[in-house]
């Protein structure tokens, strides 16, 4: 039985902030891969105006394409219709029965995973592995676990993480206005950023 990270993200793009995420959540956890999972249609960006899925499946390939533990899928950017956490979890869930799943995410998401498609499913399906920045206050965060634990029979583990004040926002901003995002992003996604001058249109997010 593997023991596998799930990182679902938008990646738009893909940048250190997640890539260190992902490695602390490896390690700190003794996880046997990760994978990353860029979204298709997230049903809480419903204009879908982010960058098309397969430019951000792509980078996100790029990004982990040397690691040996890190995958890319495109089990999300492939369904119809919007992207469901809950959804990817039973699909992986059917296609890796051997399997153990472990859901990496910003220990912000604790305060709004209620408000997902289907809560239950997803904590049934998996032990979630919220990562909480330096800084940020604990009480708060085991209170949240606990009441997650009593309502939801939740398995999470709390993981301190970094404070890296990196965002794709933040990325992309910098793109639109010439900056530079060189060490923001792994060399070949800012090559193929470069290459195929991304997000430069004021109105391209
Ligand atoms: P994202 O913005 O691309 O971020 C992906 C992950 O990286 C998030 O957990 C985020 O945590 C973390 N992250 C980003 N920048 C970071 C930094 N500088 N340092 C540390 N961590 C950083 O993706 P997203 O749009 O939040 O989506 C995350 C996942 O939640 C996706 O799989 C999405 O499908 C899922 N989701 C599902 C539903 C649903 O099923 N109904 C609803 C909402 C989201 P922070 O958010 O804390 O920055």
């Amino acid at each position: 039985m593997g023991k596998i990270g799930i990182m679902g993200g938008t990646f738009n793009p893909i940048h250190i902030g997640h890539l260190l995420l992902a490695q602390y959540a490896l390690e700190e956890n003794d996880l046997d891969e990760i994978w990353l999972i860029p979204t298709g249609c997230s049903y809480m960006k419903q204009d879908c105006s982010v960058m098309n899925a397969d430019e951000r499946h792509y980078m996100t390939k790029l990004a982990v394409s040397e690691h040996p533990k890190m995958r890319c899928m495109d089990i999300e950017i492939k369904r119809e219709g919007y992207t469901y956490t809950f959804e990817t979890l039973e699909q992986l869930r059917l296609l890796y029965p051997g399997d153990e799943f472990y859901f990496v995410f910003g220990a912000d998401c604790l305060f709004s995973i209620e408000n997902w498609k289907e809560p239950q499913k997803i904590f049934d399906s998996c032990t979630i592995i919220a990562a909480f920045r330096s800084g940020s206050s604990m009480d708060e965060m085991e209170k949240k676990k606990a009441a997650l634990v009593t309502a939801f029979h939740a398995k999470i583990i709390l993981m301190p993480f970094l404070r890296i004040e990196i965002s794709s926002t933040a990325i992309r901003e910098r793109l639109k206005e010439g900056k530079s995002i060189r060490y923001m992003v792994p060399d070949a996604v800012l090559r193929y950023i470069e290459e195929k001058n991304l997000y430069r249109l004021p109105n391209e997010d």
